[in-house]
This record gives structure tokens, sequence and C-alpha cells, in this order.
């Protein structure tokens, strides 16, 4: 199997699930209930908060242990504009965020907010200074991605955090989903209020994630129920969910220099997917090390997944999340390209576990159908 489908999600890796196995055998406890049990699950939560907080250089009181990142989307976008709307109705994003972003701007629409949606360039990135010029006085919110998860383009954070030092009372929110451990930020250095990452984009489990919430930051909790993850979050914490994505976080973080043979691989499969004449490349040159996303005009991107896949080689088709829903890619759209490139995309993504005989075994079966099964210009 050449699994190259990262972006959707990650394999898990063997020591974390045993930590997340081991923990939910011996640490079963409520980490609410006062007995020794509990206390031991507290301790262990606690542990690995401590752990997560250090590895993205945060307080630990700031990491708010989530399902995922459509809850912590959720949580951070819906939390902050309901603490603040006494205050302005106004939110800014990009037109290429996740649906678990995109489409909660679309339901605060309906709940009367006012969404500005900024457009990439054609290199599929926004500018600090666009988010400079729609800033207003009643602006509360401003959500941008890090690392776009269809294309690995890298949106400009750090530069938008300092646009909005001039606007203290605005929150700004990141979805760093794609750029964790593949495209370095300090969230403390970028200004950022609110950033959310999921565990099992990065060999973690599924239903593990992490809110960034700044410590004085105001949210309005989505539900109500316990007073567990500041409120935020209630509900029985998952100990194991939480000392599962504290150590996968720790060893993606560790092999992070590694990211450079990622990009050396990915960069060949980019020059070698270019030699076709219907193939273009769409991602921009500035991507994170992971993603590659190109068209294969006049074909219908389904055809290669599944051709591919007779050969047990798994890839998407624009993102996980969307490709069911829809024969275009938004994210593409907005950066301005063509039906024929937004109808025709295929994403490739490593991650850290691809091997350079993976690339090329991959480049090998490509060739096989797209001569073969495709009879594309063969
Ligand atoms: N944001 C981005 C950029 C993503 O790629 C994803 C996962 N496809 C999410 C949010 C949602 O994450 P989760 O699956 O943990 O809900």
């Amino acid at each position: 199997m050449i699994y190259l489908d990262n972006s959707a999600t990650t394999k898990p890796w063997k020591s974390v699930l045993e930590t997340y196995t081991q923990v939910s055998e011996k640490y079963f406890a409520n980490p609410s209930s006062l007995h020794p049990l509990g206390a031991e699950a507290e301790r262990l939560l606690m542990q690995a908060r401590k752990q997560t907080a250090e590895l993205l250089k945060v307080a630990p009181e700031e990491v708010i242990f989530t399902s995922g990142a459509t809850e912590g989307n959720n949580i951070a976008i819906q939390g902050a504009v309901n603490a603040n709307k006494g205050r302005g109705r106004h939110i800014i994003t990009t037109a290429i965020e996740h649906p678990s972003v995109l489409r909660t701007m679309n339901h605060l629409e309906e709940r009367g907010f006012e969404v500005t949606y900024l457009f990439p360039d054609k290199e599929g990135r926004v500018k600090a200074s666009q988010v400079a010029e729609k800033v207003r006085k009643d602006t509360i919110l401003v959500s941008v991605m890090h690392v776009n998860n269809e294309t690995g383009s890298i949106q400009p954070i750090k530069e938008i955090g300092k646009v909005l030092t001039n606007h203290s009372k605005v929150l700004f929110h990141v979805d760093n989903v794609q750029g964790i451990g593949k495209v370095p930020l300090n969230i403390k250095n970028a200004g950022i209020d609110l950033l959310t990452i999921s565990g099992h984009k990065f060999h973690g489990v599924k239903g593990s994630g992490v809110l960034f919430a700044k410590r004085n930051i105001n949210l309005v909790p989505l539900y109500f129920g316990g007073t567990q993850e500041r409120a935020l979050r209630a509900g029985t914490e998952s100990t194991a969910g939480a000392a599962a994505l504290a150590k996968a976080l720790r060893m993606t973080l560790d092999r992070e220099p590694e990211n450079r043979n990622m990009k050396n691989r990915l960069e060949k499969l980019a020059s070698e997917l270019s030699k076709y004449n219907e193939i273009i490349i769409n991602s921009p040159v500035l991507r994170a090390p992971h993603i590659l996303n190109f068209s294969v005009i006049g074909r219908k991107p389904e055809s290669i997944v599944s051709a591919l896949a007779e050969k047990n080689i798994y890839v998407s088709t624009t993102s996980a999340c969307s490709s069911k829903d829809s024969e275009e890619s938004i994210v593409l759209k907005a950066m301005g390209l063509p039906e024929e490139r937004t109808t025709s995309s295929l994403r490739i993504s490593l991650s850290l576990d691809t091997t350079d005989k993976e690339i090329s075994d991959f480049l090998k079966s490509w060739k096989e159908i797209y001569y073969e099964v495709l009879k594309v210009g063969g």
C-alpha cells in the first residue's frame, strides 16, 4: 500500500496507540472523581496538558483538549463572537478556509453577523494588507488558516497578527491543523488569541485535538455541562486521547528536521508530474512540505483516484471533507483558476513516514495509469 492522503488523516503511530491503550486501561477513572483513582487520572491529564503546553510554547491553562479541530474551530469562532457581539458583529475570514470554519461563518451570517471573505491571489495567499483594509470599528474576530488543506499555501499569520496589534480588541483565530509540525509558527509572537490543531493529522488518534485559548479570553461555551476544560468543553475528558496527543505532538516536533526530506520528495513529485502535458501544478511555490495539488486537464479526478486505488495507491480529489459534496474545488476557484483546473484537481499529501521508494513506485504506477488506463495523450 502507498498511502498519500495524509492531509485527510495520518496513520496513528504504534507507540501512540500503545500510550492510548495503556492510559485507557490504567487511568480509566473520571478525572473529576475525588477518590485516588480519579486523582491519578487527573494527574495524568495535567501531565498531558503541561507537555502539550510546553511543545506549543504556551501556558498549561491555555490548552483546552477537544475532540478535534471541527469542534475547536466552532468553540473558538462561535464562542468569541457570542462573547463580543455587544461590541460589534463584523468578522473577517478567507474564502479558502476549511468547511468547519466556512460553514460556521455561514451559520453566523444567518444569525445576523456580517462576514467579509478575503480572496487569495493566484498563489493561494491572502495579504495582511487585505486585513488592514477591511478591519473596522465593529470587527470582533479575524479567522485565517495557517496552511491550506488543499494546496498547502501558507498564509502570512505573523504579518496579520502585526496588523491586529493596532486593533487590540479584535480577536485572532488561526486554524493550524495543516501547519503544525510542518511550518513553524510561534503562537505568542504572532499575536494569536485562539488556535486549533487536530491529533489525527499528526499520527495521533481520531477524536483528539487542542484549542489554544489565551488565558484572559472570554468565550461563551457552545454547550453546557460540567466545568471541564475551562467549561468550554464540558464532558468527561479523554485522558487517553490527551496523553496520546501529547505524545504524537512531541514525536512530530522532534522529527521536524525531516521535513526537508519530505519537501524534497514533494519537489520530485512536482517536477516529474509537470512533465506530462496535461498536468498543471496548482500548489504555489511557497507551500507546506507535505501537500501537492495539481490538475489533469480534461480528466475526471475520480477516475484517476479509482485507477490508483486498484494499484493500492491512495490519493484524494481536492480535500476529503469536500470531495464528496462538490465537483469543483472552492479553494482553486477562489484563487481565480479556470474551470478546467478547478474541476480536475488531485491532492497528494505526504507524511514523515513517506519513503523515496514509495515516491518512485507511485511515479511508475502513475505512468502506467496515465497511458494505459486513462489513455491520455498516449
Ligand atoms: N481544518 C483543516 C485545515 C483541516 O484540514 C481539517 C481536517 N480535514 C479540519 C480543520 C477538521 O479537523 P477534524 O477532522 O479534527 O475535525
